[in-house]
C-alpha cells in the first residue's frame, strides 16, 4: 500500500484546498459532504441492495431536487477528491512497518492478551449471516477475507459486514492455489480490490493467500503492491469438518496473544463453525481474551513499540545529562 499510503498523504495536503472549496459550496454540496462522512450512507447502490439511499424528491413536483443544482466539472472533482480523502480516513492505513511483511501473528510487547478472529471464503449466504449475529451479540469486531467470485455473488451480504464495522482483507478473485504469472495474480488481487471497494468503500491494505499458498505468484504480487500478508497462528481446520469440539479445542490449543485464529464463513457448509463459533468466544473470553480486527492489532503493536522507543529515547537523553 506504498504508493496508496504517500498519494493519500499528497493528498491530504490538497484536502485544505477542498475543503475550502467545497465550504464556499451551496448548502447542498455541504449536506452531501455531510453525508459522506457517514459510512453507512456510503453504500453503492446495487439492483439487490436493501440500503439504498433515498432520493431527494420534491414532494409536491416529484422532481428530483439534487439534478436541479447545476456543478461545474471542477468542483466535481474536488467533490470527489475530497469523498475519496474521507473514505480512506474512515477505512484507515496501514502503518508503513507493516507493508509488505508477511506475519502469523503480532506480538505485543505488552503481552495484553488480544486475539483477532478470521473468516475466510466469503460472503456465503446463510453463514456469514449467522457469523454477524453472533459477533453483533458479543460485541466482537472480526477480519473478513473475501473472495471476488462470491463477493460479486452476493453484494448485499459483503454491505452487511461492513456496516457492522468488521474489518475486511483481500482473499483474490477465483482462490486458485496453482502457480500463476504476475499478470494473472496481478487480476487475481487488483480485481478484488476493486470490488471490495465498490461494493463496501473499504480500501483492503490486506492480504491472505489461499491455502496459505506462499510462492504460487500471489503473494510476491501483494508484497510488491504493499499489502500486509496475514497468514495465521491457530488453525481452526474447519475446512475438514471437524466435530463441533474437535473444531473447538483446536483453535483454544493453537491460541495466544496476538494471534491470528483461522475460521471460514463461506467456501461450503460451515454449519459447525457457526455453532462452534459462541463457544470459542466464551472459552477465549474466559481465559482473558479480548478480540480486535487485524488493522486494530497492527495499530495496537505499532502504537506499543513507538511509546517503547519514545522512552528509551527519552531515559538515553536524561542519561546524558549531568545530574546537579
Ligand atoms: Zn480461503
Amino acid at each position: 500500500m506504498g504508493k496508496r499510503y504517500l498519494f493519500v498523504r499528497r493528498r491530504r495536503a490538497r484536502n485544505v484546498l477542498a475543503t475550502v472549496l467545497a465550504a464556499a459550496a451551496s448548502g447542498l454540496v455541504l449536506g452531501m459532504l455531510l453525508r459522506w462522512k457517514q459510512p453507512a450512507a456510503e453504500v453503492v447502490p446495487l439492483a439487490t441492495s436493501q440500503q439504498r439511499q433515498p432520493k431527494s424528491v420534491d414532494s409536491d413536483s416529484g422532481e428530483d431536487k439534487t439534478a436541479l443544482v447545476p456543478l461545474n466539472e471542477g468542483l466535481t472533482q474536488v467533490i470527489s477528491q475530497l469523498k475519496q480523502e474521507v473514505k480512506a480516513e474512515l477505512t484507515g492505513f496501514l502503518p508503513p512497518k507493516f507493508q509488505g511483511v508477511t506475519l502469523k501473528e503480532v506480538k505485543l510487547p505488552s503481552k495484553e492478551k488480544v486475539i483477532a478472529l478470521t473468516f475466510d471464503d466469503g460472503p456465503w449466504p446463510g453463514s456469514t449471516e449467522k457469523i454477524l449475529k453472533i459477533l453483533k451479540k458479543n460485541n466482537i469486531k472480526a477480519t473478513f477475507f473475501m473472495v471476488g467470485e462470491p463477493l460479486k455473488e452476493y453484494p448485499q451480504i459483503a454491505q452487511l459486514v461492513a456496516a457492522d464495522g468488521h474489518a475486511i482483507g483481500n482473499h483474490t478473485w477465483h482462490h486458485w492455489y496453482h502457480r500463476m504469472s504476475e499478470a494473472t495474480a496481478a487480476r487475481e488481487i487488483n480485481d478484488t480490490e476493486a470490488l471490495i471497494y465498490k461494493i463496501t468503500g473499504v480500501k483492503s491494505s490486506i492480504f491472505r493467500p489461499p491455502g496459505g499458498m506462499l510462492n504460487n505468484g500471489l503473494v510476491a504480487y501483494a508484497k510488491k503492491q504493499k499489502y500486509f500478508v496475514a497468514m495465521w497462528s491457530a488453525d481452526s481446520i474447519d475446512y475438514r469438518r471437524p466435530s463441533v469440539p474437535t473444531l473447538v479445542n483446536k483453535v483454544l490449543k493453537e491460541s495466544q496473544p496476538g494471534g491470528m485464529v483461522l475460521l471460514h464463513d463461506g467456501g461450503g457448509d460451515r454449519s459447525n463453525t457457526v455453532q462452534a463459533l459462541p463457544q470459542i468466544i466464551d472459552k477465549l473470553q474466559n481465559r482473558g481474551y479480548k478480540f480486535v480486527t487485524i488493522p486494530e492489532l497492527l495499530e495496537m503493536q505499532n502504537k506499543e513499540l513507538q511509546l517503547a522507543a519514545a522512552k528509551s529515547a527519552g531515559s538515553n537523553n536524561s542519561a546524558g545529562k549531568i545530574s546537579p
